[in-house]
């Protein structure tokens, strides 16, 4: 199984990923995370560029080939592995991060990215998302780490990223599923757990 989180900063990924990690590691699975972009060293490589170098002028398509780029990188070196040897994968964002930023919030069109995501990624794809959804107020009130690129974005701009991912949601159901991303950490994670064994139950 591949499974990804995915949603505006301070939605709550990173807690929830290692929860349900922890979960899935009681379970008996064995268990690899990543985090995209980045967990090779291309990968990481190319994150350090598009989050903290500020120097460089990165166009909008240059930056989504970056992280396609990244992402080919991470689905040879862990990814593909990792299911070929029967374990679990999940990651910290993946292809859908990139229609919704570059697409629905920055203006590419967005069935041309799943196309050339499709190429980076040669077909492989989560099997479901979960799609933590929250009011981007709320999402920036809970962020009191350092900044970087992306999260400095305005309330707007993340406005539009959540409608992306909502839409994104909306079209392909049985793969993204919406989670209120806005209770607490026990609650959410309760259904991000509920949605899996479902899934695992029913395919969908
Ligand atoms: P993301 O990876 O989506 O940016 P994080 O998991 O890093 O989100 O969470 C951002 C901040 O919000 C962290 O300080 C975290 O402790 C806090 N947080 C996460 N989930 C919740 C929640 N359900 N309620 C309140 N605060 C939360």
């Amino acid at each position: 199984m591949f499974y990804s989180f995915d949603g505006i900063d301070g939605g709550g990924k990173s807690t929830q990923l290692k929860l349900f990690c922890d979960w899935l590691v009681e379970r008996g699975e064995q268990v690899v995370t990543c985090r995209d972009p980045g967990s090779t060293p291309l990968g990481e490589a190319v994150r350090e560029l598009l989050l903290n170098r500020h120097d460089l002028e990165i166009h909008r398509r240059s930056e989504m080939l970056l992280y396609m780029a990244a992402r080919a990188q991470m689905v040879e070196q862990v990814i593909r592995p990792a299911l070929e040897a029967g374990k679990t994968v999940v990651s910290d964002r993946f292809l859908l991060a990139n229609v919704v930023y570059q697409g629905h919030a920055g203006g590419l069109d967005v069935d041309e990215l799943w196309r050339i995501g499709e190429v980076a990624t040669a077909g492989i794809k989560p099997d479901l998302t979960f799609l933590l959804d929250i009011d981007p107020r709320a999402a920036a009130q809970r962020i009191r780490r350092e900044l970087d690129r992306m999260e400095t974005q305005t309330v707007e701009f993340r406005g539009r990223l959540r409608n992306g991912f909502l839409a994104e949601a909306a079209r392909r159901p049985n793969q993204i599923r919406r989670i209120d991303a806005g209770r607490s950490i026990e609650e959410v994670q309760v259904d991000i757990r509920r949605a899996a064994e479902e899934y695992a139950r029913t395919g969908s």
